[in-house]
């Protein structure tokens, strides 16, 4: 039987600490589902559609990995696809307590499904979506930072 892990986010925009994610996941797991989660809370820089190509562009050459839309409940969703496992990724202590309290939360809602955590690689500790968003509306380079697609992305997104 093939396993299957689920790595939820908002992905705006991925950054290669994120693909380091998915490549070791697939170390672990037959299939990845990336699954962009849609957040009413959050307005982001990118739309869903925007996210869903650029990941699906980043992960063209992995078939398998597939790119997800999910605006409900993550551990229905997870429940639906028989996911064995949710993955996330942990850089600093202070993520820590946020996911520490998702991961229990989602435990309790779907207590079959572990959350498993693999830490950053040292290379990505420091890169977050937010920071690399900042750094894009001033003009900075993101080489080495997110792929180079979503570098093309993100200059177009801020050209004056
Ligand atoms: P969210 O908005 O749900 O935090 P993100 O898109 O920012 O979603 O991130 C999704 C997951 O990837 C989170 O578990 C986050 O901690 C992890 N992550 C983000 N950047 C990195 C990185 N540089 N190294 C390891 N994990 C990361």
């Amino acid at each position: 039987m093939s396993t299957l892990a689920i790595y939820p986010g908002s992905f705006d925009p991925v950054t290669l600490g994120h693909v380091d994610i998915v490549e070791r996941s697939l170390g672990l797991f037959d299939e990845v589902i990336v699954l962009i989660a849609e957040s009413s809370q959050k307005k982001g820089l990118f739309s869903i559609s925007e996210k869903k190509e650029h990941l699906q562009d980043v992960f063209k050459h992995e078939k398998r990995v597939i790119i997800d839309v999910w605006p409900g409940l993550l551990m229905e969703y997870a429940g639906k696809k028989k996911a064995n496992a949710i993955v996330r990724g942990l850089r600093a202590v202070s993520d820590f307590e946020y996911e520490f309290q998702m991961a229990a939360m989602n435990k309790r809602l779907r207590p079959s499904i572990d959350t498993i955590f693999m830490m950053t690689s040292e290379k990505y500790y420091f890169v977050s979506s937010h920071l690399v968003r900042e750094i894009a509306s001033l003009g900075g380079a993101l080489t080495d930072i997110v792929p180079p697609v979503i570098e093309k992305r993100l200059k177009e997104k801020f050209k004056k």
